[in-house]
């Protein structure tokens, strides 16, 4: 940061330095350029006034203390004070045959002989003659030179001046961002701050941090869930293989053991398969793809028709035909495999099961137990279950929140009505289908 301030403020400041300079050195060499064209127009105005005759510029240059230039007719020089014009020259002939057709005076420059100085010549037709005379003054780029000793020791006071400032605005001016920063870091408590300018910053890492706490609490709250809910399994598994092991459990009384064992057994691992399932959605490498929704729908409902016959229940089939949603295979019957098995377990003997594709809306009803309607904001929450009564023979409260995140993370719109005793329908609202003309593309 203070680099920063150091390098900005010096490329400010040098530039500022180096524009100033340039144009001092060239408003100077306008100012002495003016003045030895007034003093030559003044000289040329009394060289006129007196009515000498211009021929010989020797004579001339004396009276008038400055150099003289006198021309002939064919505008070569015909005398000079200035020891380089020679007689029979034609220096600089284009300014002379302007200065011989001009009206008054005309003024022009030349470089000088003399390194570092400039010619400034003022012209004037007099009788008939035309005469110039001629200054020297100090060049430009002279002026420049002479500026430079000067210029290195202003950018070196802008140098220190610099410096100076950089320290004074990292010790004063970022103080309060330092003392923000150690404030911000190990804080608990929400960052507060009476500088405007750091309020955005105080907000985002206000927002990050109960963000942080959010998800560890969550964590917190899933290990426990998960270590109490695989508790009561293990305990069992272990307390009969215990007594199978101790040799006291009479041979009668085995064989229900092991039935317990073993499924105590499966339900541990079905509750380890839908804790990965509920972890894997946030796996955002696998792609998305065009899905035919009401074919893979029809064939899902299928795989339930020996545990709807088994259990003595109806299941009616509403489904549009070729609707086209981009998700995966995977996502879609994972949502419907968790409503439809609900609505399996939780309906009443002979009751039935009504599942609806139109357009984008999926819904699936029952005439089951229902849901209180104050349970109803609990049951997307991990391991809730309502009724506890029905024990570890049911599920685990994991099914409606993987539901819940598939949908939210496909931003999708999932709700549910119930009543109790009477029955419940879920809907997930996948949103717009894709037109029909992509069914050919869809994976089947
Ligand atoms: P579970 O594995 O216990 O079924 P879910 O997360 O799928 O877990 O459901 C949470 C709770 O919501 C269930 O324990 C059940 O009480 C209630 N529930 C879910 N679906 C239905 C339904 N169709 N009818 C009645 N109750 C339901």
């Amino acid at each position: 940061m203070s680099k920063r301030i150091l390098i900005t403020s010096l490329l400010i400041t040098l530039f500022i330095l180096l524009v100033f300079a340039f144009t001092s050195n060239e408003l100077y060499y306008a100012q002495t350029e003016g003045d030895a064209t007034s003093h030559l127009v003044e000289k040329m105005s009394a060289l006129e006034e007196s009515e000498e005759t211009p021929d010989d510029a020797g004579r001339l240059s004396d009276m008038l203390d400055v150099d003289v230039t006198v021309f002939g007719d064919d505008g070569k020089a015909l005398s000079s004070s200035l020891p380089e014009v020679q007689e029979g020259a034609t220096p600089d002939s284009g300014d002379i045959a302007e200065a011989a057709a001009a009206d008054g005076n005309y003024v022009y420059t030349t470089p000088s002989v003399n390194e570092g100085h400039t010619y400034v010549h003022v012209c004037r037709n007099i009788g008939g003659t035309l005469v110039r005379l001629t200054a020297e003054i100090i060049s430009r780029s002279r002026v420049l030179v002479t500026m430079l000793p000067n210029l290195a020791i202003f950018i070196l006071i802008d140098l220190v001046v610099c410096l100076l400032f950089t320290w004074l605005s990292t010790t004063f001016i970022l103080r309060p961002v330092k003392e923000f920063a150690l404030d911000a870091i190990g804080n608990d408590k929400k960052i507060e701050t009476k500088y405007t300018e750091l309020k955005p910053v105080a907000d985002v890492i206000n927002w990050k941090n109960e963000y942080v706490r959010a998800a560890q609490k969550s964590k917190d709250e899933f290990i426990s869930n998960v270590t109490h809910e695989m508790n009561t399994p293990l305990t069992s598994i272990r307390g009969f293989a215990e007594l199978i092991a101790s040799g006291n459990m009479p041979q009668d009384k085995m064989i229900a053991a092991g039935k317990t064992i073993s499924a105590q057994s499966e339900r541990l691992s079905a509750m380890i398969k839908q804790i990965l399932n509920y972890s894997a959605i946030d796996d955002d490498t696998v792609k998305s793809y065009d899905v035919d929704i009401s074919r893979l729908i029809g064939d899902v409902l299928d795989n339930f028709e020996p545990m709807l016959k088994e259990k003595g229940l109806t299941m009616l089939r509403r489904i549009d035909e070729n609707v086209i949603i981009e998700s995966t295979h995977e996502r879609i019957t994972e949502i419907l495999d968790n409503l439809v098995s609900n609505a399996i377990k939780y309906n009443k003997p002979n009751g039935s099961i009504i599942v609806t594709l139109r357009g984008a809306v999926l819904t699936v009803e029952d005439t089951g137990i229902g849901i209180a309607h104050d349970e109803l904001p609990h049951i997307f929450s991990r391991f809730y279950t309502v009724d506890k009564s029905h024990g570890e023979s049911v599920g685990f409260g994991l099914g409606l929140p993987i539901v819940r995140k598939l949908c939210d993370r496909s931003g999708w719109k999932l709700s549910v009505d119930s009543v109790k005793g009477e029955g419940t329908v879920f809907t997930v609202d996948f949103g717009a289908a894709k037109p029909n003309g992509s069914d050919a593309k869809a994976k089947k």
